[in-house]
């Protein structure tokens, strides 16, 4: 919302006089226009610009010659004071020579009602409409401000019953959000247009008055006199409000030092004065020149009091003062040019509108209220339980924690909505559990690159240490711990013997345990393959190998110790130990993958039988046709078979097709399964191995001819195909990663429904081959 955009109002008045150089001052017909004819100064002929042009034009909003105060006040200032009223800042400001009329318009006569001027007439507006306003409450402060010889002057000081403040202790001030203000300078709420006469009269008594040779009662000082408004809305929102500034300024004179002719302190006065208005000009001639960024507000006070009063977020109205006669030309072509220039600022008036906190909070708090209302109105009406709004207690806290633990396992199916606060807790509750998560895997990583924590257990089973393969080869350099092969001591650290007996305790307490983790794999384990593929649960498991494959504990069945081998076993019974400990992931692996190689197989038996017996309905049904072409033939009339008989034969065609290719894909998926089983078991015997060796007796020639029998073991009983050489260690990364490839592949292949494989099967022409039954 904008109330005067634009420029900044430039009028002219022009003081009565019974001299008027109407030769010298031309006011057009249009009201606007005044030019001046200035003749040729022949006391100084040797100045060439004053030869070279004698008449200049000024344009501006309006030329008030002859006009009455009212009329003044309501052209130039009426809309600035409305505009205030409605939060915008004003300004006006009277500039010119002394004696040109500045005071009068700016204040008037103070003895004379009807020549009064701007201020008593803005200050009765104010309040009229303040009573008028009836929506809104206004309060109205009061300040003058005199700027004398750069200093600044309380004029309202006097009426402050607190001690007075000096001069001194006023300071030009700027806040975001309030913009620029005088810390010192009081401010008088008042209530009444009488109350603010008062004000305005008593800061007039106080002027400082000087002398003067061209007019003794002229001001030799700047004044600022400013209403400050405030205003909030009865009927809206009450969180809001606005706030303006309507500032009147009375400029000192604007003369030569040369032509007053004045002395000492008046020489004085005068030189503050011109410097004063000459950083003015040259301010708005900053203003007024856009490619500018810097104003140089700051240099005097009068600048730097009215910084945000002359353009900008502002409402700014300039009468430009001028005497009507030849002997002032000089002087009113200097204010006509300085107006001119005013003319060039552009502002962009804006309101002042501000939030109240407190007033907010209110707000806001009755707002919560109302809507809690409205809701609970709304579930009576559909017969919903109200809502609850106070916080989750303890209990409630605790019961959606067990909630989410029990979703999390499983053993709740679902969680019922209740309440936002509810849901919220529920993302805390989640959120917190995948965190654990994470830190869990992060420690366990931890520990199995550093060895860290769970020192005990390692501590009695060094074994374990083996397990950890960095950390093992790690510490077996550092010779942190020994390890005898002969007879699988224990290791004799200090640290390990004395908490021997503890350790003890804690790991029959631990092998009567069973972690929900260990459970949960164990039972994972014990399922066929392919229902684990269709369940979510384990889809995911299968997806995420990586994480599980990293954890130490996966390896060591129900959080029992890892096995490892004696020397009274034999190689059969130490690869049983081997499954059931350190190898049992991957022979969980191992026995899944060849589940599901089992379950593909009998599916695919089961497949061929059917498509066979198709391929046997059609050879069928084309013999049939056949013998009845022959028998049609053989009576001397040929005649096409029955349309039933063909209806049939390219029915069984079809169902054929879309079988074998059924069919086909669940070779192809066979064939997948039966390499990744070939690589468990390769890899499961490669790591055995290791194992064996490391920690028996057994010679390695020995080792070497029992690997048949052990291959044999694992070896599945469908399986013919020739075993692979056992893999090094060092491409363990390598081929840990490959198998977690496979996996995901295995997974998703696995996941193929069977409509998606016959609608993948597409219609592409074959030839019918008998199918050999898979063996
Ligand atoms: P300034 O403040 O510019 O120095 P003033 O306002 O004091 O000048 O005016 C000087 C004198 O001229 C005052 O006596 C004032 O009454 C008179 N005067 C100025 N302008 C007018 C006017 N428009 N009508 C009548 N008297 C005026
Ligand atoms: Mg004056």
């Amino acid at each position: 919302m904008k109330a005067h955009s634009g420029e900044v109002g430039v009028f002219v008045r022009i003081r009565p006089t019974a001299n008027f150089s109407q030769d010298i001052i031309e006011c057009l017909p249009d009201g606007q226009t005044v030019n001046i004819h200035h003749k040729k100064d022949t006391r100084k002929p040797l100045c060439p610009r004053r030869i070279q042009r004698s008449s200049w034009s000024f344009r501006l909003e309006g030329v008030l010659q002859d006009v009455s105060q009212e009329e003044v006040y309501t052209r130039v200032c009426r809309r600035v004071v409305l505009g205030a009223l409605d939060g915008y800042n004003g300004t006006v400001l009277c500039f010119g020579q002394t004696g040109a009329g500045k005071t009068y318009t700016m204040t008037g006569s103070t003895e004379s009602y009807k020549q009064r001027g701007i201020i008593p007439r803005a200050i009765q507006e104010v309040f009229q409409e303040v009573q008028k306003r009836t929506e809104h409450t206004f309060s109205v402060y009061l300040s003058y401000l005199e700027i004398y010889n750069e200093t600044l002057v309380d004029l309202l000081a006097s009426l402050q019953s607190s001690a007075h403040p000096s001069p001194r202790s006023m300071v030009i001030s700027e806040e975001p959000g309030r913009g620029v203000f005088i810390r010192g300078l009081s401010l008088h709420p008042v209530h009444s247009e009488e109350e603010a006469l008062n004000l305005l009269f008593e800061g007039e008594m106080n002027r400082v008055i000087g002398s003067h040779a061209l007019n003794r009662n002229s001001s030799r000082s700047h004044c600022i006199f400013t209403l400050h408004l405030e205003s909030r809305s009865r009927t809206l929102s009450d969180t809001k409000y606005v706030t303006s500034k309507l500032n009147l300024v009375d400029l000192a004179g604007s003369e030569r030092l040369g032509k007053t002719g004045s002395e000492g302190q008046m020489f004085k006065e005068a030189m503050y004065i011109n410097k004063s208005l000459s950083f003015l000009e040259q301010a708005i001639l900053a203003l007024a020149d856009r490619r500018r960024d810097h104003v140089p507000f700051r240099q005097t006070k009068l600048t730097h009091a009215l910084k945000d009063s002359l353009g900008g977020n502002c409402n700014t109205v300039l009468v430009a003062n001028i005497y009507g006669e030849a002997s002032q030309t000089e002087e009113t072509l200097s204010t006509l040019r300085f107006a001119s220039r005013m003319k060039c600022i552009r502002t962009n008036p804006a309101v002042n509108e501000h939030m109240d906190p407190a007033a907010q909070i209110k707000k806001l708090k009755k707002d919560v209220q109302m809507l809690k209302e409205e809701l609970s109105f709304g579930n009576t009406l559909v017969n919903r339980p109200s809502v609850p709004y106070d916080p989750l207690s303890e209990a409630q806290l605790a019961e959606i924690d067990s909630q989410v633990q029990r979703y999390l396992e499983g053993s709740l199916k679902e969680i019922s909505i209740t309440s936002v606060s509810q849901v919220r807790a529920l993302f805390a509750k989640f959120k917190l559990a995948v965190h654990r998560g994470q830190e869990q895997k992060v420690n366990a990583r931890l520990r199995q690159t550093y060895n860290l924590g769970e020192e005990d257990r390692r501590a009695d089973t060094p074994a374990v240490k083996e397990w950890d393969t960095r950390g093992s080869t790690e510490e077996d350099e550092a010779g942190s711990f020994e390890v005898s092969h002969k007879n699988t001591q224990r290791p004799s650290s200090t640290r390990a013997k004395t908490k021997k007996s503890k350790d003890k305790q804690s790991q029959s307490k631990r092998q009567g345990e069973e972690s929900p983790v260990s459970k949960k794999h164990s039972d994972s384990a014990s399922k066929p393959k392919l229902n684990t593929v269709q369940s979510p649960e384990r889809e995911q498991e299968l997806q995420e190998p990586d994480t599980e494959s990293q954890e130490p504990q996966e390896s060591q069945p129900n959080g029992k110790e890892p096995f490892h081998p004696d020397s009274t076993l034999t190689k059969a019974e130490a690869f049983d130990d081997f499954k059931m400990g350190r190898g049992s992931k991957l022979n969980r692996i191992l026995q899944e993958n060849k589940a599901v190689l089992l379950e593909r197989r009998s599916l695919h038996r089961q497949l061929t039988d059917k498509v066979n017996a198709v391929k046997r309905e059609i050879d069928c049904t084309a013999a049939t046709m056949q013998q009845y072409r022959e028998t049609r033939g053989g009576q001397g009339r040929y005649s096409e078979p029955d349309d039933t008989l063909l209806n049939q034969l390219r029915e069984l065609k079809a169902l054929y097709r879309q079988r074998y290719e059924v069919l086909h894909e669940i070779k192809a998926e066979i064939n997948y399964c039966q390499h990744l089983v070939d690589q468990c078991r390769v890899r499961l015997l490669s790591e055995f191995e290791k194992w064996y060796k490391k920690y028996s007796l057994v010679p390695e020639e020995d080792l070497e001819s029992s690997m048949d029998n052990t291959l044999d073991q694992v070896s599945l009983p469908e399986c013919d195909d020739n075993q692979l050489p056992p893999e090094s260690s060092s491409s363990e990364s390598f081929h840990n990663a490959r198998y977690t490839m496979l996996r995901r592949r295995n997974t998703r292949s696995l996941c193929v429904t069977p409509e998606q494989r016959s609608s993948s099967s597409g219609s592409r022409q074959r030839t019918l081959p008998q199918i050999p039954p898979v063996s």
